[in-house]
C-alpha cells in the first residue's frame, strides 16, 4: 500500500485513582515509506502518548490501549502492534522502530560508555562480533557528525555536550537501520544554532537511509523545515491533517488558525506577534460531546457542542473534523496567518 505504519482510530487510555483520562480519543493517520509525517500540537494533546504506544513504551501511570490498531510493515510482512507480545515488542523495537527523545539522558545509561551503548543493540538484533558492532558504532558516530569517533567510545555521556548527546541518540537509534524513527520533541531542549544542526543532520540521515520519520514537535518552523505531511492534533484527537502546504497556506480549521499565530517558529523573524489561543483545553477525565475546541473557538455554532464534528475531506488528503467544512455551514473569512 506504500504505508509503513497505518494507525486506525486509536484510543488509550490511564487510570489513575481519581479516575481515567482519555489521552487518545480515536486516532487515525498513516506514515508513507520514507516520508516525514509531523504530528504538531500544544503539551498534552496526545501525540507523545501515540508515539509512545506505537513503540509500546508505557508510560506511568500505565496506559492501556482500549481500542484501534498500529499496523506496522515489519520484515516479516504486517504486524499489529497492539497484539504484540512484550517478548515481541523487544525485537521489533530498537530494530525495526527507533526512537530519539527530547532529552538524551532519558535514552542514554549514564553508567555506560557510549560504545558500549551503541553496540548493545547491534549484538542483540544483528548478531555481530564484538569487532564488527565496534566497526559499525564508530561508522555510525561518524555519520552523526561526531569528530574522534574512536576516541568518543570510550566516553560516557556526562562528558559530552547537549547536542553531542542528541548526536550519539541518533546515532543509536539509527543504528540497527530501523525503517521507522520517531522523534519526540528532537531539538526542544537544544539552544537554536544547535537545533538547525541537528535538523539538518536528521534530513540528511532520512535521505541517506530511507527511513520515514514520525516527528513530534509544537515548532512549526522544524515542521516546515522537515515534513511532507502535518497531523495536528487536539485533545486527543487529529482535528486537521495534510500536506506541509496545505496545513500552512490553506488550513481549514480553527485551531490550526490560532496554532499558527500562537507558537514561536525556528524560521519566523521576531517582528511577528505571537497571538495566544485563549482558554484551556478541554478536561480529558471528561472530554465534551461535541467539538473539543468549542470552548475557545471564536467561530462555534450550536452545533459544535452537541454533536462531534465529522472528518471532512477538503481535498485529496487534506481533511479536517470542524462543522464550518458541512456544505450547509455559514461561510467565514479566514484570517491572515502570518507565514501562512
Ligand atoms: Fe469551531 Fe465548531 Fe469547527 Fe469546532 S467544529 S472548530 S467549535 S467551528
Ligand atoms: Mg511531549
Amino acid at each position: 500500500s506504500g504505508n509503513l505504519l497505518e494507525v486506525r482510530d486509536l484510543q488509550v487510555s490511564f487510570r489513575t485513582y481519581v479516575g481515567e483520562i482519555q489521552s487518545v480519543r480515536g486516532v487515525t493517520f498513516s506514515v508513507k515509506k520514507g516520508e516525514v509525517l509531523a504530528i504538531v500540537g500544544e503539551s498534552g494533546c496526545g501525540k507523545s502518548v501515540t508515539a509512545q504506544t506505537i513503540m509500546r513504551l508505557n508510560p506511568s501511570p500505565p496506559s492501556v490501549i482500549k481500542y484501534g490498531s498500529i499496523l506496522f510493515e515489519g520484515k516479516d510482512g504486517v504486524v499489529d502492534i497492539t497484539k504484540m507480545s512484550d517478548k515481541q515488542m523487544e525485537s521489533i523495537r530498537g530494530a525495526e522502530m527507533g526512537m530519539i527523545f527530547q532529552d538524551p539522558m532519558t535514552a542514554l545509561n549514564p553508567t555506560m560508555t557510549i560504545g558500549k551503548q551503541i553496540t548493545e543493540g547491534l549484538l542483540k538484533h544483528q548478531g555481530l562480533s564484538k569487532n564488527e558492532a565496534n566497526k559499525q558504532a564508530v561508522e555510525m558516530l561518524k555519520l552523526v557528525g561526531i569528530s574522534n569517533p574512536e576516541g568518543r567510545m570510550d566516553q560516557y555521556p556526562h562528558e559530552l555536550s547537549g547536542g553531542m548527546r542528541q548526536r550519539v541518540m541518533i546515532a543509536m537509534a539509527l543504528s540497527c537501520r530501523p525503517k521507522l524513527l520517531i522523534a519526540d520533541e528532537p531539538t526542544t531542549a537544544l539552544d537554536v544554532t544547535i537545533q538547525a544542526q541537528i535538523i539538518e543532520l536528521m534530513k540528511s540521515l532520512q535521505e541517506k537511509t530511507g527511513a520515514s520519520i514520525i516527528l513530534i514537535t509544537h515548532d512549526l518552523g522544524v515542521v516546515a523545515e522537515m515534513a511532507e505531511r502535518v497531523a495536528v492534533m487536539y485533545a486527543g484527537m487529529v482535528v486537521e491533517q495534510g500536506t506541509v502546504d496545505e496545513i500552512f497556506y490553506n488550513s481549514q480549521h480553527p485551531y490550526t488558525w490560532g496554532l499558527h499565530r500562537s507558537v514561536p517558529r525556528l524560521d519566523s523573524n521576531s517582528s511577528e506577534e505571537l497571538v495566544p489561543i485563549p482558554g484551556t483545553p478541554p478536561d480529558l477525565f471528561a472530554p465534551p460531546k461535541g467539538c473539543p475546541f468549542a470552548a475557545r473557538c471564536p467561530y462555534a455554532m450550536s452545533i459544535c457542542t452537541e454533536e462531534m464534528p465529522e472528518q471532512f475531506t477538503v481535498s485529496g488528503e487534506h481533511s479536517a473534523a470542524c462543522w464550518l467544512l458541512h456544505p450547509d455551514a455559514p461561510k467565514v473569512e479566514r484570517p491572515a496567518i502570518a507565514g501562512g
